[in-house]
């Protein structure tokens, strides 16, 4: 796959979309990937099956199928190597339990999405590893966190929910110098508009199960690791025995040919949508890393090539009542967690378990995930909505 994939660098990422990780001619000519469902790998001979070289060893160690899509998610990435794991939450606990031991300490940003913490508070804890986090705004003031133990620095960029903006190089930076492996959720941007890896980030962590999926109906997360901690992260796979299984890598593989063309779509809609929330009077800001007005708005525009179709607003004054009355209204936008797919939802955010980055002072967050639905037709979904609160008097 190598030297296919190094042809291929040259092409712009719309192009890698739709033809990286897999050459049709290498089986049969069919233009898709094959769905290879194994467990067992048969050899011609006991000498054969005694040497470890083999490209295919076990169903657990990879198949065609994955191998197809660790090649396009490698491409997309920069990366050496790329793991393949059964959710999004698996991409982040799986590399923690790689590079993390009894007597470490893992630095945390504030912003993470929940899950992380929960993994972090929990099991991380009972391993005896200590987590501490730190204020997404931090900056330099991250060099003073780290210790002589402390082995991983975890990002996420924008924060979960809040969408708070960090400076990615320069934390990358800080944690390398200090002998720690940096991580970051890249599940926002998808690897169309970020590459950390390029930032000098160690490793990129998705929920496919998002974007590169598209049409919420199937969990994937992957890794994508540069050289120095592919290897690592690979065994640490393979000892805790997890991988994709091969269909919902086909549907990954087959979201990924249209993932550029959604993802522009989601963008356009959504940056449409959160300048119009910025003019109504229920709304005190909208927290949408495109936006000039959006603190990190800077950061974002230095290192990002776009922003997807997930954003939040906080409403104007009230509580959960006007919170519930607003998403009650909506007709188009369902109720759900999760995003990345083509519908429309819509969530009030928690923000309780946030240490620095707490919740806005001035109302409700409410987060919206913009689908491929008529922009129209969403307009006027959330007047709705609006329309609910209004009545509340
Ligand atoms: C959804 C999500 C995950 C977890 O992905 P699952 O596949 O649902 O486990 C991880 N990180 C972020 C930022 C997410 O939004």
């Amino acid at each position: 796959m190598s030297t296919e994939t190094d042809d291929k660098h040259q092409f712009r990422p719309a192009t890698r979309l739709v033809h990286a990780g897999y050459d049709p001619h290498e089986y049969h000519g069919f233009v898709n990937a094959p769905v290879v469902h194994a467990s067992t790998v048969l050899f011609p001979d006991a000498a054969t099956m005694r040497r470890r070289d083999h490209s295919y060893l076990y169903g657990l160690r990879g198949t065609p199928t994955t191998d197809a899509l660790e090649g396009a998610l490698n491409d997309l990435e920069g990366a050496a190597g790329t793991i393949l794991v059964p959710s999004g939450l698996a991409a982040i606990s799986v590399p923690l339990l790689a590079f993390l031991s009894h007597g470490d300490h893992c630095l945390v940003v504030d912003s993470v999405y929940g899950p992380t913490r929960l993994f972090c508070d929990t099991l991380l804890t009972r391993m005896g590893v200590e987590t501490e986090y730190f204020d997404p705004a931090i900056g330099e003031g991250l060099r003073g966190l780290m210790r002589e133990n402390t082995r991983v620095v975890f990002l996420e960029a924008p924060g979960s929910n809040t969408f708070e903006m960090i400076d990615i190089r320069l934390m990358a930076g800080i944690a390398r110098e200090g002998g720690a492996v940096s991580m970051i959720d890249n599940t926002w941007a998808t690897p169309l508009f970020l590459r950390p890896l390029d930032f000098g980030v160690d490793l990129s962590i998705h929920a496919l199960t998002k974007y590169p999926g598209g049409h919420s109906d199937l969990m994937l997360g992957s890794v994508s690791a540069n050289a120095a901690t592919y290897k690592p992260l690979r065994d640490a796979q393979m000892q805790i025995g997890v991988n994709a299984a091969p269909d919902d890598a086909y549907l990954t593989l087959r979201g990924l040919k249209t993932m550029e063309v959604r993802l522009r779509a989601h963008e356009r809609a959504a940056f449409d949508l959160a300048r119009w929330l910025e003019t109504r009077p229920e709304v005190a800001r909208v927290l949408h890393p495109a936006l000039p007005s959006f603190p990190g708005h800077d950061l974002w525009k230095a290192q990002f090539n776009g922003a997807s179709g997930l954003f939040s607003f906080v409403l104007q004054g009230g509580g959960r009542e006007q919170a519930d009355a607003f998403l009650d209204a909506l007709r188009i936008f369902g109720l759900g967690y999760s995003w990345g797919g083509y519908e429309s939802l819509a969530l009030q955010v928690d923000l309780s378990d946030r240490r620095f980055a707490k919740a806005p002072p001035e109302g409700p967050v409410i987060r919206l995930q913009i689908g491929l639905e008529d922009i129209e037709d969403l307009r006027k979904d959330l007047e709705r909505g609006f329309s609910a609160i209004g009545a509340l008097g």
